[in-house]
């Protein structure tokens, strides 16, 4: 069991870390955070998210006094004393700690870095079953490209996803197009098999995975698509899948309790599955 964290400069067990009451990311998710699978061999698409977190806090005007290459050595040290074999690493970046007030105007605050070692068996099956989805309004804020520790409506509409017995909730904008999912990007395979995902409009998250399916696809003469598409579209859609860090490609076979391709796993679904999986350990670094 993982039970070693780091915060504040230490790596300490669970039970003596502890961050300070004023901390700006407990009263105002004034935070950023990133999460990165491993397994025994390699992190999954390492580089690219500590860049995301670097470009989160930039977004932010957080100026984080680690470089990312000593962020490296501290989630290896982390995975080795905590015997980690495989699962996932959760970084978090506030502000820092001051009274609280909403202006960080002025303030020169030291962020305050947690870094968390989750083990898990990672879920690295070629052939899965597909998941239920249900569909919510989109009420986040303007900005979900920044990946704030803000998460309200996010942990709202999966909440409502796992009480109706669905894996993940589909945001849907006001103008009744697909934004992404509650902790996801969403994919869509239409009846010309053109395989769609929103582009980066600034209402997505810029999602890792998606970033890494795109280039394996084409890598295999498999072209994506970037664009918006409709509730309508999404609905009416051959294959369904979404992406994530820790979801990998998981195939989408019920949205709202219709039922997409017969309830069964697209082909095209499973091979970026399979793509996903097969490629990404010689993608990525080893850290062993
Ligand atoms: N959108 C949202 C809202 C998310 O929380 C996530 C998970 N971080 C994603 C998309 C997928 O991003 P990634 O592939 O980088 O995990």
């Amino acid at each position: 069991m993982t039970n070693i964290s780091y915060i504040n400069g230490e790596y300490c067990y669970y039970e003596n870390a502890k961050t300070h009451i004023n901390d700006r990311g407990y009263h105002f998710g004034d935070a950023v955070y990133e999460v990165i699978v491993f397994n025994e061999k390699s992190y999954f698409d390492y580089d690219e998210h500590i860049n995301r977190l670097f470009r989160s806090l930039q977004s932010i005007d957080i100026t984080l006094l680690y470089s990312s290459k000593s962020l490296k050595i501290i989630i290896k040290n982390l995975i080795k004393i905590n015997k980690a074999k495989s699962g996932s690493i959760y970084l978090q970046v506030s502000r820092g700690v001051a009274n609280r007030n909403h202006s960080y105007n002025n303030l020169n605050l030291k962020p305050v870095l947690v870094i968390i070692v989750s083990e898990k068996k990672n879920n690295l099956v070629d052939n899965i079953n597909g998941v239920k989805t249900i569909t919510c309004q989109d009420n986040r804020w303007s900005r979900p490209d920044i990946k704030t520790t803000q998460l309200l409506p996010n942990i709202l509409a999966k909440t409502k996803a796992d009480k109706n017995g669905a894996y993940e909730a589909i945001f849907i904008d006001n103008k009744d197009f697909v934004t992404e999912g509650s902790s996801s990007n969403i994919w869509i395979i239409n009846k010309d098999n053109e395989i769609i995902t929103r582009d980066l409009d600034g209402k997505i998250l810029s999602g890792i995975t998606r970033k890494t399916i795109s280039i394996f696809a084409k890598n295999n003469n498999i072209n994506v698509i970037e664009r918006k598409f409709s509730k309508t579209e999404l609905m009416q859609a051959k294959e369904v899948f979404l992406t994530s860090a820790s979801s990998f490609v998981t195939p989408i076979i019920e949205i709202d309790g219709h039922v997409i391709n017969d309830g069964l796993v697209g082909n095209i679904s499973n091979q970026l599955r399979h793509l996903y999986l097969n490629n990404i350990g010689n993608f990525n670094h080893k850290y062993a």
